[in-house]
C-alpha cells in the first residue's frame, strides 16, 4: 500500500492519542472519520486496510460511485456535506450517518426515505455556532425545537451535534466555540435527549475540539493530503 498514507495514518493516530492524553480523555472515546472527498476509491481501500472503518464524503455525485466500488468492504459512510432536498434519497439509502441536518424539512425527507430494511440513519444536527451568514447550521436559539422534532422522527437516530468553525481562529477562541457546542448538547441531554456525539474538529483544529469534548473528528487533509 501507499507508504505515505500509512505514515500519515500512524502520525495522526499518535497525535489524536496525545491530544486525548493531554486532557485526560480516553482515545477510545474519539472516533476518526477519514474524509475521503477529492480522493479516489483506491485511497479509501488502502486506508481501510490499515483498519479505518469510517469515511466521510461531502458530495453525493462523487460519493455514490466510490461507495459502489467499495461495497465489498464493510465501511461506515458519513455524509458531511451540505444536504440538498433533491439528494436526500441517495443519502438515506446509501449512508450510515448524516452530519449536516439543519432543517426539519430535510430531516423529514430523510426519515421518509430511509429504507425499512436499514437500521436507523444516525443524525447530527449542525449548529451555526459562530453565527456566520454564509454557513449552514441551525442558530443556537432554534436548536432545541429542531432537536426534539428530529428525535421524534422514525427511521432516524439523533446522535448529537456537529459544528464547523470559521477559518483562522486562535486556540482560545476555538476552544470557546467548541465548548459552546458541547454546552448546547449538555443542555439538550438535560432536557431528555439521549445524545452521545459531538462531531467537531478537522485537520486544522481537532486538538482544540478534543479538549472541548469531541467524540468524532472529521479529518481529510492530514490523512490523504491536499485535495485537487
Ligand atoms: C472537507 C471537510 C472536512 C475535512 O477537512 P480537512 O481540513 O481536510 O481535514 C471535515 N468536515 C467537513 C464538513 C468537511 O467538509
Amino acid at each position: 500500500m501507499d507508504a505515505q498514507l500509512a505514515t500519515r495514518i500512524r502520525a495522526l493516530r499518535s497525535s489524536l492519542d496525545a491530544a486525548c492524553r493531554a486532557c485526560q480523555r480516553d482515545p477510545a472515546e474519539v472516533l476518526l472519520v477519514a474524509v475521503s472527498k477529492g480522493h479516489p476509491a483506491d485511497a479509501v481501500r488502502s486506508a481501510a486496510r490499515t483498519g479505518l472503518e469510517h469515511f466521510g464524503e461531502s458530495y453525493v455525485q462523487e460519493a455514490l460511485p466510490k461507495l459502489a466500488r467499495l461495497a465489498d468492504m464493510e465501511l461506515q459512510w458519513h455524509f458531511i456535506g451540505r444536504l440538498q432536498a433533491n439528494k436526500t434519497r441517495a443519502v438515506a439509502e446509501h449512508f450510515h450517518w448524516v452530519h449536516g441536518v439543519d432543517q426539519l424539512k430535510l430531516a423529514q425527507r430523510l426519515s421518509a426515505q430511509r429504507p425499512h430494511y436499514a437500521p436507523p440513519l444516525n443524525v447530527c444536527i449542525q449548529v451555526n455556532i459562530a453565527g456566520e451568514a454564509q454557513k449552514a447550521g441551525v442558530a443556537p436559539g432554534q436548536l432545541e425545537a429542531l432537536a426534539h422534532a428530529v428525535h421524534d422522527l422514525p427511521g432516524l437516530r439523533l446522535r448529537g451535534l456537529m459544528g464547523i468553525l470559521p477559518a483562522g481562529l486562535q486556540t482560545p477562541r476555538r476552544r470557546a466555540l467548541f465548548g459552546q457546542i458541547a454546552a448546547l448538547a449538555a443542555r439538550l441531554r438535560r432536557g431528555g435527549l439521549p445524545l452521545d456525539t459531538l462531531s467537531m474538529g478537522m485537520s486544522d483544529d481537532y486538538e482544540d475540539a478534543i479538549v472541548a469534548g469531541a467524540t468524532i473528528v472529521r479529518i481529510g487533509t492530514a490523512l490523504f493530503g491536499t485535495r485537487i
